[in-house]
């Protein structure tokens, strides 16, 4: 009965059989939700594996060539022989991973490269690098507002924002998603000497829109915050020199603290911070995230560091992902598609469908069609949405586009969702 399958119920009825308390019990109606969509004959969307990766936008899954829609190698920097050459030499000479913290036996050359790699790209005093990118807003977040400051973050915020928020002590407020009017508002009601820092993204990864920075950035600094912006879906694709959302919108100088990740368009793995505040460089003592963990291997910080020289100077990459991302909304829409933005705003393209079987049946279908596309689900979605998610890539040629369209015409038609 659904009384019975709640997580406390469930849980309630473990203790008064007698049984030790199963930790596990409380996830019992998730585990049935997954067993019942699994037996209506669908494949699991969270278990792909791909056999074999032929180019950044092209795969082996279960024996057959897929092209790649749902990856975040938006400059298809993965298979770039110059990124690939610099891993292998690191590997050569620095061996396979470092065995320690940054602070202790972990920085090599290549960490300290990848930093200036990184200075050079943004144009800043400072950067430091992190493991991944959800350790460097866990660490940054956490560290700059402490106990009595304030983080003012967008309620569609990445889950390592909200993360870094919960592993510091300040005190957090949520504002409207995009919302320069609420934003407003929320900073006007807290203490006027309190430390603010507003936390902000280029690109919201699950609609792919973008933020009104100009506009933000005026509102936080009417009221004395420091901001940082995210830039994780915004490198390497946005502004004259690939450095996000807040380039091409005119605001470097007003933006305290930038967070990216190796994770996308750079093509490998790791998170960095990047800042002209003179004192940045402190955190490299008080961040728990960057203290406490293994650094990267030497390899995977060589290849971040060739990759980000390379996408400084990628222009016409960049204007080539306009263009797929352009043409792709505008073909899904004509298609009958609901887009989750009027029009591209970045390369994230994300279709949204009324319900979880609807959108596992066409993702299912865009699978067996040749395309694999990301789905997503509450609760990493805003408002309960389920979202089949399509980014693009730079590699992604015309003809890829054209046949992608095709592929998403003959899907959505058999499983009536257009
Ligand atoms: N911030 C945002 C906005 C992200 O979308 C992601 C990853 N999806 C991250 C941070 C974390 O990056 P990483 O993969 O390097 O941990």
């Amino acid at each position: 009965s659904e009384a019975i399958d709640t997580p406390e119920a469930v849980a309630a009825t473990d203790r008064v059989e007698g049984h030790t308390s199963d930790l596990l019990a409380k996830f019992r109606p998730l585990i049935a939700e997954r067993e019942a969509l699994l037996a209506t004959g669908v494949r699991d969307p969270f278990s792909i594996v791909m056999t074999e990766v032929k180019s950044p936008t092209l795969a082996v899954i279960q024996g057959k060539d897929t092209i790649l829609l749902g990856t975040y190698n938006y400059m298809g920097m993965t298979f770039d022989p110059d990124v690939i050459a610099a891993g292998k030499q690191a590997l050569d000479d620095f061996g396979s991973g470092t065995t320690g913290s940054r602070v202790l036996n972990g920085t090599y050359n290549p960490h300290k490269d990848c930093e200036q790699a990184l200075k050079e790209f943004y144009g800043t005093k400072s950067a430091i690098v992190f493991s991944t990118g959800y350790q460097a807003n866990l660490g940054v977040i956490s560290t700059l507002a402490g106990k009595g400051d304030y983080i003012i973050l967008d309620a569609d915020s990445h889950a390592s924002i909200y993360d870094g928020c919960w592993l510091g002590n300040a005190e957090i407020v949520r504002f409207r998603h995009n919302s320069v009017e609420d934003l407003d508002k929320r900073l006007g009601r807290l203490p006027k000497d309190a430390g603010k820092l507003v936390v902000l993204e280029g690109v919201y990864s699950m609609f792919g829109d973008v933020a009104p920075l100009p506009e933000m950035v005026a509102v936080a600094k009417k009221h004395g915050a420091m901001i940082l912006c995210d830039e994780a879906h915004g490198m390497g694709f946005f502004g004259p020199n690939g450095r996000g959302v807040y380039e091409e919108m005119g605001v470097e100088d007003d933006i305290d603290f930038v967070i990216g990740t190796f994770s996308k368009s750079v093509g490998t793995v790791g998170g960095f911070c990047v800042s002209n505040h003179p004192d940045f460089e402190v955190l490299r003592l008080v961040c728990r995230p960057y203290i406490f963990t293994a650094s990267l291997p030497p390899s995977v910080v060589a290849t971040a560091a060739t990759s980000i020289r390379k996408l400084m100077h990628a222009g016409d990459k960049r204007a080539h992902l306009w263009k797929n991302s352009k043409r792709l909304h505008q073909g899904l829409r004509d298609l009958g598609y609901t887009i989750a933005t009027e029009t591209a705003q970045s390369a994230i393209i994300a279709v949204m469908l009324p319900d979880q079987e609807r959108a596992v049946a066409l993702w299912q279908a865009l699978l067996e069609g040749g395309v694999y596309v990301n789905l997503a689900r509450p609760p990493a979605t805003p408002a309960g949405t389920y979202l089949l998610r399509c980014s693009l890539c730079a590699e992604h040629s015309d003809e890829r586009v054209g046949q992608i369209l095709g592929i998403f015409e003959a899907a959505g038609k058999a499983v009536g969702a257009i």
